[in-house]
C-alpha cells in the first residue's frame, strides 16, 4: 500500500484514501490501523514509529479496500459505539447513528430512575436504543420488537454482552407480538427514507428494510401513528425519529389521528428530527 510501514505515515495515507467515502477519515484510519495491529487506538499515539509487519499490512490493505467499496466501518469491525456502549452490529442491522442518541436522551426524561416502568422499542434492530435505555434505567423493563430474526439475534447478543437483564427482544411486526400489554413509553427509529432518496446510494450496504419506507418515507410512521395507541398506556408518550423534512407532515398526521401534545424536537444541529406525542387520557 505504501513505501513506509510506519504507523504514522500509514495513518496519513489511509486518511487521504478514505476522504472520498468518509466524513471522519482520520478517525477511521486510526481505527483500521489499530485493528490491523490488534491494539487499542491509544497505542498508535504512543508508538507512531512502529512498523507494521506483512500480516498487519495485508489486513490493513484489505480492510481499506472494503471500506472504499462502501462497506461501513462498523460492518468491518463488527462493532459500533452508541451511547458510550460497545455494540455488536452485522449487515442484518442498521449501523446505530449518533443522532439517534437524541431519541434516547429524550426518552430517558420520560422514564423514572427509581420506579418500575415499562418501555417498548419498535423496530429495535441491533437493540441500540433498547440497550441504552435499559442501561440507564435499571428499574425499567424494556421490550424490543423487530420483524427480522437476524436483527433480534444481534440485539440479544448485545443485551447479553452488556449483562442487561431488564430487557427482552421479540420477533414480529410492530405491535403484533405485544399482545394486550400497554406501555407508558414507546420509542421507535422506524424506516423513513423515501424510495427515491439520493442519499440511499451511500447506504446501500445497510438493510433497505431498516431504512426505506413507502409513501415518500412516511409509510411506516403512518402505520405506527395508527397502531401505537392500542399498546400505549393512557397519557403515555410516543417518541420517534424521522427525517428533518418530514416534521411538518408528521405533525399534521398525528394531530389528525387523535394524538395530543404533538411536539417536534430538534437535534444538536437544530434540525427537527424527533417527534413526541401523547395519547389522550
Ligand atoms: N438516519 C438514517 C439515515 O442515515 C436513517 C435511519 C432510518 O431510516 N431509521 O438516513
Amino acid at each position: 500500500m505504501s513505501e513506509s510501514r510506519e504507523i504514522r505515515s500509514l495513518i496519513d495515507l489511509v486518511t487521504e484514501r478514505l476522504r472520498p467515502v468518509s466524513e471522519t477519515p482520520r478517525l477511521e484510519a486510526d481505527l483500521l490501523v489499530a485493528r490491523a495491529i490488534n491494539m487499542p487506538r491509544s497505542y498508535l499515539f504512543a508508538h507512531p514509529d512502529d512498523e507494521l509487519d506483512d500480516g498487519a499490512l495485508g489486513r490493513l490493505t484489505s480492510e481499506v479496500e472494503r471500506r472504499l467499496d462502501g462497506e461501513p466501518l462498523a460492518y468491518i469491525s463488527g462493532m459500533k459505539e452508541f451511547w458510550s456502549l460497545e455494540l455488536m452490529v452485522t449487515p442484518a442491522t442498521l449501523v446505530p447513528r449518533p443522532e439517534t442518541e437524541r431519541l434516547v436522551e429524550l426518552a430517558l426524561r420520560e422514564i423514572p430512575l427509581k420506579e418500575h416502568s415499562a418501555v417498548l422499542d419498535l423496530g429495535t434492530g441491533s437493540g441500540a436504543i433498547a440497550c441504552a435505555i435499559a442501561w440507564e434505567r435499571r428499574m425499567a423493563h424494556v421490550t424490543g420488537v423487530d420483524i427480522s430474526a437476524d436483527a433480534i439475534a444481534v440485539a440479544e447478543q448485545n443485551a447479553r454482552q452488556l449483562d442487561l437483564d431488564n430487557l427482552r427482544f421479540v420477533e414480529g411486526s410492530w405491535i403484533e407480538p405485544v399482545g394486550e400489554l400497554s406501555y407508558p413509553v414507546i420509542v421507535s427509529n422506524p424506516p423513513y427514507v423515501a424510495e427515491d432518496d439520493q442519499a440511499l446510494a451511500a447506504l446501500k450496504r445497510e438493510p433497505a428494510s431498516a431504512l426505506v419506507a413507502p409513501e415518500n418515507g412516511l409509510g411506516c410512521i403512518r402505520v405506527l401513528a395508527e397502531v401505537v395507541p392500542s399498546v400505549l398506556a393512557e397519557g403515555g408518550v410516543f417518541l420517534f425519529e424521522h427525517g428533518a423534512g418530514q416534521a411538518e407532515e408528521i405533525d399534521a398526521l398525528l394531530k389528525s389521528t387523535g394524538w395530543t401534545e404533538v411536539e417536534t424536537i430538534t437535534d444538536l444541529a437544530g434540525l427537527p428530527r424527533v417527534t413526541r406525542a401523547r395519547r389522550e387520557s
